[in-house]
């Protein structure tokens, strides 16, 4: 459908003839016209669908129609990250460059970043702010801007707001909306959560159906890397940024290992952060929240403490200590894997944990290809391989031989030393780990 057939003024139609935009793509021909009406929008639509332009050129057309009143806010975006961010803003300005003057004033506000030049930027409105949620929420405790009169909100991303545990935020925010306004809300995907917020917020909404990410089982890719106890923090730093990964979930033995392993990680230049049940309300929100707002972020957390977090998914978590039980497993690499994208898993496996890493596999009918690191070759000797019994191991939740306890023990002893930052204990000469 050419651009122009959607009702949109000229100065919107040449900057998209410029970008060689040929035609509006599904969603875009779907809900520009809906947007232009007022409408409140419900679209599935993924990065890439040209969702962007769907919900910037009809919102700066009813800005242009509709000027804002001196000082006030026109509309409101919220976007997960402050990558998505940036360019949402990047986008409104190259759609709006036409636009008679004044060019509308786009302001984007994200965390990680000192606030005072957000501040001034925000001093006399804006036309369209674009923020995430935490940073917007510390912005108006300070005044910095008012919401009473904004006509237009985008949940950008909806799942991945969701995902990146901004609910409460996300309500926060509504609740401070005018109740008359428009609301569009974008996502890739539609678990219950995000259905549950369409459903709240959203008023006799137009809906598009784009082509969904599928929906079925996330794919969690599960890895198992062999590196001695004393030298997974800097591995981890080194797969941080090999791989770039910007949001990991790191599950440790005890409360005491998640502020020390966290301390650690920081010593060694990562944003991290202890995530435990002994922390104040106040505390847990803090760490939450710069972790979401953090370039690279990292959350050092228990089993028992993750259950209570309300991140609901991430996309790399790693086993520095391994999990008690096969069942703990389960629980923690679920926290990976958004539905339709791929997840990331990874055990360290050291000498001392490798039997108990075997009965968690063989519990889960899984055998994992054991990895090693250039640069982080494991030198500890393994013990030697553990006689795993057909009727089933010494994983929690099956009969366990007396042998098994034994060995379940000895693996949780070291695994707790090795996160006190003690060397383990070293075994006695056997097989070398594969
Ligand atoms: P988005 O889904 O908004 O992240 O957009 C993905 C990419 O598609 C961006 O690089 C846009 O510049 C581009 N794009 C958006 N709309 C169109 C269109 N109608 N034709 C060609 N490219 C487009």
């Amino acid at each position: 459908m050419p651009f122009s057939s959607l009702g949109l003024i000229a100065p919107l139609t040449q900057a998209v003839a410029e970008r060689n935009y040929l035609a509006a793509t599904p969603v875009q021909t779907a809900v520009i016209p809906a947007i232009l009406r007022g409408e409140d929008v419900w679209a599935s639509a993924q990065t890439g669908s040209g969702k962007t332009a769907a919900f910037a050129l009809p919102i700066l057309q009813r800005l242009a129609a509709n000027p804002r009143e001196r000082g006030a806010v026109g509309a409101l975006v919220l976007a997960p990250t402050r990558e998505l961010a940036a360019q949402i803003t990047a986008s409104f300005r190259a759609y709006g460059c036409h636009l008679p003057a004044p060019a509308p004033k786009i302001v984007t506000v994200f965390g990680g970043v000192s606030l005072n030049p957000q501040m001034m930027a925000l001093r006399g409105g804006a036309d369209v702010v674009v923020a995430t949620p935490g940073r917007l929420l510390d912005l108006l405790a300070r005044n910095a801007l008012g919401l009473g009169a904004i006509s237009t909100v985008v949940l950008d991303e909806a799942d991945r707001l969701l995902d990146l545990g901004f609910s409460d935020e996300l309500g926060r925010i509504l609740r401070l909306l005018p109740a008359r306004r428009q609301t569009l809300l974008f996502s890739a995907t539609f678990p219950p959560e995000v259905t549950a917020l369409a459903q709240n917020v959203l008023r006799s909404p137009l809906r598009f159906e784009g082509e969904t990410a599928p929906a079925s089982q996330p794919v969690i890719l599960q890895r198992a890397i062999e590196v001695d106890p004393p030298r997974r923090t800097q591995l981890l730093r080194h797969l941080i940024e090999s791989n770039g990964w910007t949001r990991v979930l790191v599950f440790v033995a005890t409360k005491y290992a998640t502020e020390h392993i966290a301390e650690k990680l920081r010593k060694a230049g990562l944003d991290a952060w202890a995530f435990h049940g002994e922390l104040s309300q106040g505390g847990r929100t803090a760490a939450l929240a710069r972790f979401k707002e953090a370039k690279v972020g990292v959350l050092v957390v228990t089993d028992l403490a993750s259950r209570g977090i309300d991140i609901v998914r991430l996309p790399v978590v790693v086993n520095f200590d391994l999990p008690r039980s096969a069942v703990d497993y389960t629980h923690r690499i679920g926290r990976t894997g958004r539905a339709g994208e791929t997840g990331i898993a990874v055990s360290f496996i050291s000498a001392a944990s490798h039997a108990h890493f075997q009965l968690i596999e063989k519990t889960h009918n899984l055998h994992l290809p054991r990895e090693q690191i250039e640069g982080f070759e494991p030198t500890e000797l393994a013990a030697p391989e553990a006689p795993v019994s057909p009727a089933g191991g010494g994983v929690k939740g099956k009969r366990k031989s007396k042998k098994d306890k034994l060995r379940e023990a000895a693996a949780r002893a070291a695994a707790a030393t090795a996160s006190k930052g003690e060397r383990p204990l070293r075994l006695p000469p056997g097989r070398r780990m594969r």
